[in-house]
């Protein structure tokens, strides 16, 4: 079988010198691969000329839309992927990971695209700041899609999952894709692609696929394209160095190997919730997925006064392992994904042993349960122990990608804060401890050095994701050797596919790029009263002058007892008086804002369904009774949310009889469309 690219348009068969690319359960081939005769600048060049232009004709929603479709589609057919994935070593629960993982980064990335991002093709990112002293010149940071194409390159151990979560953000930023999975488990991304293409909901040009080498494709990389790299810190030094990416300043993300520690808390000791949650997540760790996780715990540093019965407790759960044939019943940890694989990490054990003895696990001599145990991937878990970690050469440097830790004993907290941080940089560390010092400490000692910092206790150990869940919303990345401080999760990976531009000029000019009305910028009479307009019928800066009302001490009583809140400084005017803010008894904040709605509403049924909130609310003088107040209404955004009715942003200003500015806000409501019978 040919393992095909998808290049232009079209799928393209390997041809000249093939690699074959085999089951890493039983050796049985599993496709051939070469990327002989692709013609990779053409390939940058249709990213860029077909794909670019339609995924920026779409708005962010739209591109969400397509990205909760597609997995929708995926999610259908995902018992193909499945039958795939048991090939690449994965145990059911491993390719749940990777797959339905994977398929969740899509929704994941939809929803959050859908509800936090506008139905624009720009992002406007930040406060506006005022550069002049009147307010007639300001600034304003937008954020658009790069127009070049994001080159992803991706570790061989989740092949759809580490697919998908880049491509989500990147397809959501509008940015189109050439993929390149590793080559030994590349059958199953070549599947997921093709389902992915087979879907039709992708415009053209906005996704590739090589399968097999990049060939010369960093030769044509421009300033406006993106590597995005997982996979070792040698591969990611060498492409990081390519004269390409140098001279034309292409963006270069990478994540790559990470030493994790989990930190056992002093008082965590044998009989305590946390220290059973600990061995049991230290066990997990380890032989999920068979340790081929970029998040897997490395190093498990522990009191030493703890260590034995940390070893002891995991070597009795790790003598439970079944380890073999994924499809065997009774397997609960599988292979490797290739020989090689298997290989580098039994050379990194000999490594290892050189500073810790080993507790349990033995690679030359354990049970293969279902299969042939020289034709497949296969190691037993080993859990090595180290006495004496600052002496130790390879326990803090090495990383054994495959079902391997090593405990680590620390002799105070202190000690313990720079073990953890002795790995240069990891994606993730755990804390297992009840003690807020503890805590404490290792947030200040330890957070700079992780890209994150999970504290798992009795309280949240049933719904914690655990040390190393790639949560799509949280960070994935981190610091130092794990990538150099990228973080990669949630809507910041959108970010890293858009650039970031400073506008400058009048409030008028910035608001209409902005699609928001700016103060500053012209008002615009409103022909009747705005509650009377349907959502679409309003015009940004259309504005409503109130009439005037006097505040009276009556009102201000009457409110203090109808609501219960006598505060003193509406009630007792010597008290008031010395307050620093204030020169006697003054209004209620809320009776201002509750005075404000009775002047602007309209209190007919129309357009107007709900008030839904505010933002931005400042108090900014008090109201003495006897003041006059009066209330600027103007529409500063609007925002579809479905069919019938949609979001009506309206800047506030309540001013006082000397037209200074009294309080300020922004009011939320839900305003209802024409069609919708508004
Ligand atoms: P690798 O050898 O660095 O390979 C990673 C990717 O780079 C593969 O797709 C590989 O393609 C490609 N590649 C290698 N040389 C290349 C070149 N000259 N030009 C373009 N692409 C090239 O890493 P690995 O050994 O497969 O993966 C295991 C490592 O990944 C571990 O060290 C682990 O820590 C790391 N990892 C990190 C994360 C994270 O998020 N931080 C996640 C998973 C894994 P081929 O397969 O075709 O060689």
């Amino acid at each position: 079988m040919k393992l095909m690219s998808y290049a232009c348009g079209e799928w393209v068969a390997p041809t000249g010198r093939l690699t074959q690319v085999v089951s890493a359960v039983d050796g049985a081939p599993m496709g051939n691969v070469s990327t002989d005769g692709l013609n990779f600048a053409a390939m940058a060049q249709h990213a860029r000329e077909v794909g670019g232009p339609a995924l920026r004709a779409l708005t962010f929603t739209q591109r969400a839309d397509i990205l909760k479709r597609l997995g929708q589609y995926l999610m259908e057919r995902k018992d193909q992927l499945y039958a795939l994935s048991y090939k690449t070593g994965a145990t059911k629960g491993d390719s749940w990971i990777d797959i339905d993982g994977g398929i969740g980064t899509l929704f994941a990335y939809a929803s959050r695209g859908k509800r936090e991002l506008p139905n624009e093709r720009h992002l406007i990112d930040g406060e506006v700041e005022g550069l002049s002293k009147t307010g007639s010149f300001i600034g304003l940071h937008v954020l658009t899609p790069l127009q070049g194409v994001a080159v992803h390159i991706n570790a061989f151990n989740f092949p759809c999952w580490g697919l998908l979560e880049k491509f989500a953000p990147t397809f959501l930023a509008g940015v189109p894709i050439i993929t390149k999975p590793a080559t030994a488990t590349a059958w199953l991304a070549e599947a997921l692609v093709r389902m992915m293409i087979e879907s039709g909901l992708l415009p053209a040009g906005s996704l590739q696929l090589i399968v097999g080498s990049t060939g010369d494709l960093f030769e044509h990389l421009t300033c406006q394209d993106v590597v995005s790299f997982t996979g070792s810190i040698d591969t990611s030094i060498k492409l990081q160095a390519h004269p390409v990416i140098l001279r034309n300043a292409v963006r270069f993300i990478a994540e790559r190997d990470s030493l994790n520690a989990s930190i056992l808390g002093p008082d965590a000791g044998p009989g305590t919730p946390e220290f059973d949650l600990y061995v049991k997540e230290v066990m997990r760790e380890m032989t999920t997925k068979a340790g081929q996780k970029c998040t897997a715990i490395r190093r498990a540093i522990v009191p030493r006064a703890h260590a034995d019965a940390v070893a002891e407790a995991l070597k009795a759960r790790l003598a439970k392992v079944v380890v073999g044939n994924p499809e065997a019943e009774g397997v609960t940890m599988g292979a490797l994904a290739s020989q090689a694989q298997r290989d580098d990490v039994r050379a990194k054990i000999e490594l290892l042993k050189q500073d810790a003895r080993v507790v349990c696990g033995d690679p030359d001599n354990f049970e293969v349960v279902g299969a042939d145990k020289t034709a497949g991937a296969f190691l037993p878990p080993v859990l090595l122990q180290c006495d004496d970690p600052w002496a130790a050469r390879y326990i803090h440097d090495v990383e054994p990608f495959g079902p391997v830790a090593t405990i680590v004993p620390y002799d105070n907290l202190a000690d313990a804060v720079r073990l953890a941080n002795r790995g240069e940089g990891s994606l993730v560390a755990s804390v297992f401890t009840y003690d807020p010092a503890v805590a404490d400490e290792l947030l200040f000692g330890a957070a700079a050095f992780h890209g994150r910092l999970v504290f798992i206790d009795r309280d949240c150990a049933k719904e914690s994701t655990g040390h190393g869940s790639p949560l799509p919303h949280m960070i994935h990345g981190g610091p130092g050797r794990a990538g150099g401080g990228e973080e990669m999760g949630g809507l910041r990976g959108v970010k890293h596919y858009l650039q970031r531009t400073a506008l400058q000029g009048s409030p008028a000019r910035l608001g209409q790029l902005a699609r928001t009305w700016i103060k500053g910028a012209p008002e615009v009479p409103a022909p009747v009263h705005p509650f009377r307009q349907a959502i679409d019928e309003l015009v940004l800066g259309e504005t409503l002058h109130t009439a005037e009302r006097v505040v009276t001490l009556e009102d201000i009583e009457h409110f203090a007892h109808f609501t219960g809140d006598t505060f003193y400084a509406h009630m007792d005017e010597e008290a008031a008086a010395a307050n620093p803010f204030f020169p006697g008894r003054v209004a209620h904040g809320y009776l201002l804002l509750s005075f404000a709605a009775g002047l602007f509403v309209e209190p007919a049924p129309g357009p107007v369904l709900a008030n839904y909130g505010l933002d931005n609310l400042r108090f900014l003088k008090p109201v003495s009774p006897g003041d006059r107040i009066k209330v600027r209404l103007t529409v500063k955004q609007t925002k579809p949310r479905n069919a019938d009715y949609g979001e009506v942003r309206w800047d506030v200003a309540i001013t006082n009889h000397d037209d200074e500015l009294v309080a300020t806000y922004d009011l939320l409501t839900m305003n209802a469309f024409k069609a919708a019978g508004a």
